[in-house]
């Protein structure tokens, strides 16, 4: 069971059923072990994720250790490649190349961010779609429009599994999602219409002309990708909505989401914390991108 209830007397007015992101991220975990162990058996070979990080700084070795950790503990090959800080454009298209020659790579992930001035859609188009684990290059964000990608960007992937652990059914429910990245909001909506959800998109245009209240008020499944804390007033929620929130701020040395996480759980029916929601089960979902893509690479689906 994925859900939590509050412990009692903890948040007294707390309603909604806490999504566990964490214990889902461990399930899937399990599962992804036995996978690579049965196609370690069927190939003889393992899955490689190679990260490419320019530069060094201290929100790159945390992702990179927490990709590093949970691809040791499903027995993943992982590789982090540190290029010079000062390389160029065309000197990280030239690694990129060499890595998709490269046979005993199966995905390729550039930690963010580049550095500034590099044209990011010019050097994820050279990413070869069957490598292309985080779903980034112009070309699978052009199939996901088709709904044909062949893996769904980690981040939207990781959320779509915590809404179907609360049973909600898509059909034509009023989902709103606030941020419309490219990494979440974009493609998220683009997942939901497919289960033909009526989905609004909001980001900071709706907020300056004062209508983001309106539409929080109406969503049955409100998304939150901005970066703002307590951006989302409890209040604002419709009472038993699905609120899944994958803000994530530092307040005084503690992470938060976009949402008052206490009020809105007066409302909702089901809620994410952060940390322990979404965020866990991103690099998870990186991870079954990876397998997912060297089971097609070997030709076994
Ligand atoms: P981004 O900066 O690319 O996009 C932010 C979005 O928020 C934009 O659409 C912008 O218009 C909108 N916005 C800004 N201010 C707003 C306001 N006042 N009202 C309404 N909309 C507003 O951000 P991103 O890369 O999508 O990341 C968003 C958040 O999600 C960040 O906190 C990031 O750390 C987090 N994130 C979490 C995960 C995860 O795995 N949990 C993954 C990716 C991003």
């Amino acid at each position: 069971m994925f859900c939590l209830r509050p412990a009692k007397g903890c948040i007294l007015k707390m309603r909604a059923i806490i999504l566990d992101g964490s214990k889902k991220a461990d399930e899937i975990k399990r599962e992804l072990s036995e996978r690579i162990e049965s196609l370690k058996r069927s190939t003889g070979a393992v899955a490689r994720l190679t990260a490419l990080q320019i530069g060094e700084g201290g929100a790159f070795s945390v992702y990179a250790n927490s990709q590093k950790r949970i691809a040791n503990a499903i027995n993943m090959d992982y590789e982090l490649i540190k290029l010079a800080g000062n390389i160029s454009e065309q000197g990280l298209i030239d690694k990129i190349i060499e890595l998709n020659r490269d046979e005993s790579v199966t995905g390729i992930i550039l930690q963010s961010p580049l550095p500034d001035g590099f044209d990011i859609i010019k050097i994820t188009s050279f990413i070869s779609s069957d490598k292309d684990v985080e779903g980034v290059s112009p070309e699978n964000k052009g199939k996901l429009l088709l709904n044909a990608c062949k893996v769904v960007p980690p981040t939207a992937s990781a959320a779509m599994e915590l809404i179907s652990l609360c049973g909600i059914d898509l059909y034509g429910k009023e989902v709103v999602i606030i941020g419309h990245s490219g990494i979440v909001g974009k493609p998220l909506a683009m997942l939901l219409l497919d289960r033909l959800a009526t989905v609004t998109i909001c980001h900071i245009a709706t907020s300056e002309k004062g209508n983001l209240i309106e539409h929080i008020s109406r969503a049955d499944l409100l998304i939150v990708a901005v970066g703002k804390p307590a951006l989302v007033k409890g209040e604002w929620i419709k009472k038993d909505a699905v609120v899944i929130d994958i803000g994530i701020n530092r307040v005084n040395g503690k992470i938060v989401g976009d949402v008052e996480f206490d009020r809105a759980g007066e409302r909702a029916s089901y809620i994410t914390p952060v940390p322990g929601g979404v965020g866990p089960l991103t690099t998870t979902m990186l991870m079954r991108n990876c397998i997912e893509l060297f089971g097609q690479q070997k030709g076994i689906i």
